[in-house]
């Protein structure tokens, strides 16, 4: 499988974990001084190879995602091969909570430790900056109010990452409901 294909794959599974909504999230890899990105306004669920957009490291391109910036002040912060954007709603429900995400489940503490959480900006050269500033306490960085950032050296990796991580925002959720 082809590094494109892997990242299709990558944008039907945030899907079916309900990561994504329409045209929301996006997905990257960085190699060889190149940044490969998913394309503004597209489906991660329908990904085609058209659907990404190549650029120089620093470069830019009209047609690629607005996050652009924000993957690439990763990319300079961690070194890491691959991003992934999500929309999970337990984890946006959760971030309004702590400034820090800590699991209560065995899983998600082993896979993901304590998660830090950013102020959101609309701005994304300042959203960059807030997660440039956490990105190495965890691979994984939770924008308050929007999602989540995930890092690895592998797509599935990156996704696992995710996929915990609103899984634990729900456990933690329910178990403050049902204890309150
Ligand atoms: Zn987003």
């Amino acid at each position: 499988m082809n590094l494109v294909q892997q990242l299709i794959c990558c944008g039907k599974e945030m899907v079916r974990y309900s990561l994504v909504a329409g045209a929301s999230g996006n997905i990257s890899a960085h190699r060889d001084q190149k940044i490969i990105i998913t394309r503004k306004g597209a489906f991660l669920g329908s990904l085609s190879p058209e659907d990404f957009v190549k650029v120089d490291f620093h470069g830019s391109d009209p047609r690629a995602s607005r996050d652009l910036v924000i993957h690439r002040t990763i990319y300079e912060t961690i070194d890491t091969k691959f991003i992934l954007h999500s929309h999970g709603i337990k984890t946006i429900v959760v971030s309004f909570l702590v400034d820090t995400f800590e699991p209560i489940d065995l899983e998600g503490r082993y896979v993901l430790g304590a998660v830090p959480v950013v102020e959101g900006e609309y701005d994304v050269e300042r959203l960059s900056k807030n997660i440039a500033e956490k990105i190495s306490e965890s691979e994984v960085v939770v924008v308050k109010g929007h999602g989540a950032y995930a890092c690895g050296d592998d797509p599935l990796e990156a996704l696992a990452r995710l996929v915990t991580l609103d899984q634990s925002c729900k456990i933690f959720y329910d178990y403050m409901i049902l204890t309150k």
